[in-house]
């Protein structure tokens, strides 16, 4: 019984500890009055909150509050010297990053994936990469409170365990463990759609939104859903991959074995496949003249800029496109209902070339009104979402309790 209220009492403090810090990071400079009264703590639970997060240094004083006549307030403040670490680690390229708190990028670099690569390679190369940004920031390891991964495939987010890679054929890899054992920092490790979403949400389209899904259309096709301002895991970590849902008994054979996968249909992937088809059966296009007789340079730029030119082909193979994807967001709307839905990745590059049809698609396919009208746009965070999400996995960590 003693047990059970000191673990009660600790996790009451560590949700009003959580509640008190994420108070001053949204106000920015706030007094220790203003968060009693924001957060509906009795001000001795604020004073003692904020003094262990001073002791810490984790927030800062500040004498240069607006009087009203009498002394200054005494403002508080995130200490805005401390950094977070990301890295997302994709199918042909790993980005990496220092942070602020406020999710402002410092530093932001690109390696590419080796060619092959087994378990303890992919392990020692993220840890040379985390080790050469704290040289070129020359940061301190004690000003780092902790080291987010967005790691594409499935993960276990709660063992931080990679377990199954398909593209580079690797599995269970276990990146927190690892990371925690030679950074001695705490580490998060999330799928990238996922880390995505959640970047979304506190930095990206998606602020104003409890119920959210972002969609990330590149070579394959992922999704991170955010259900009250949460990522929704599943049961097994699987949630959100709704490039494998089916949508055709006798489709084309996925990556992942099945047949008529969504991905199949309305990935960046596919694209490129239905678009070579159509050349290889004699279509006149623009598309000729840019491959240079080498059809296996026609990639998803290209299309996109050869339907900038007007290109029919290309216009309709984007099209195309932009309604495979509509038919997965009608799927998604009907199993989530979000208020938003946002589509990243390398495919969203080409705008309103697969909006357009996507939203008849949405417009023709949902059940009612309210759904036919389900806001649907197009991610801001570029190339950097996952990894903005990596380091938002970390912030969420500090700034909310779950
Ligand atoms: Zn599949």
């Amino acid at each position: 019984m003693d047990s059970q209220i000191a673990g009660s009492f600790q996790l009451m403090k560590s949700m009003n500890r959580s509640l008190v810090l994420n108070t001053i990071r949204i106000n920015g400079s706030i007094s220790r009055a203003e968060v009693a009264k924001k957060t509906k703590l009795t001000p001795p639970t604020v004073t003692n909150i904020v003094s262990e997060l001073l002791k810490e240094d984790l927030i800062l004083e500040r004498n240069t509050g607006v009087s009203s006549g009498g002394r200054k307030p005494i403002l508080l403040t995130i200490n805005p010297n401390h950094y977070v670490i990301g890295v997302d680690v994709g199918v042909r390229k790993i980005r990496y990053a220092l942070s602020d708190l406020d999710g402002n990028l410092l530093i932001s670099k690109v390696q590419a994936m080796p060619l092959t690569i087994d378990e303890e390679g992919l392990l020692d190369i993220i840890i040379q990469l985390i080790e050469e940004i704290l040289d070129d920031s020359r940061t301190n390891l004690d000003r780092v409170i902790g080291i987010g991964v967005a790691m594409h495939g499935i993960v276990d987010s709660k063992s931080g365990i990679s377990l199954y890679a398909p593209t580079l054929g690797l599995r269970n890899i276990p990146i927190k463990q690892r990371l925690e054992k030679s950074f001695q920092m705490p580490v998060r490790v999330e799928n990238d759609a996922k880390s995505m979403a959640l970047g979304e949400k506190w930095f990206g389209m998606g602020k104003d939104d409890q119920n959210l899904i972002s969609i990330n259309v590149g070579e394959g096709i992922g999704a991170g859903v955010i259900l009250n301002n949460r990522i929704f895991d599943g049961n097994d970590s699987i949630a959100g991959e709704i490039g494998h849902t089916i949508i055709d008994l006798d489709g084309p054979q996925c990556s992942c074995g099945s047949f008529g996968c969504f991905q199949t249909y309305a990935s960046g992937q596919a694209l490129r496949e239905r678009t070579l088809k159509e050349v290889s059966l004699g279509r006149k296009t623009l598309l000729t003249d840019k491959a240079n007789g080498d059809y296996r340079k026609i990639d998803g730029p290209i299309i996109y800029q050869c339907a900038l030119a007007g290109d029919p082909l290309s216009i309709e193979m984007l099209e195309k496109t932009g309604r495979y994807i509509g038919i997965g967001i009608v799927n998604v709307i009907h199993l989530f209902n979000p208020s938003l839905v946002i589509i990243g990745g390398g495919v969203s590059k080409a705008g309103d070339f697969i909006l357009e049809p996507l939203k008849e698609i949405v417009q023709s396919r949902a059940l009612t009104s309210k759904a036919k009208e389900s806001k649907i746009i197009l991610s801001a965070l570029g190339e950097e979402g996952s990894l903005i999400g990596a380091v938002t996995l970390v912030l969420s960590d500090m700034f909310v309790y779950h």
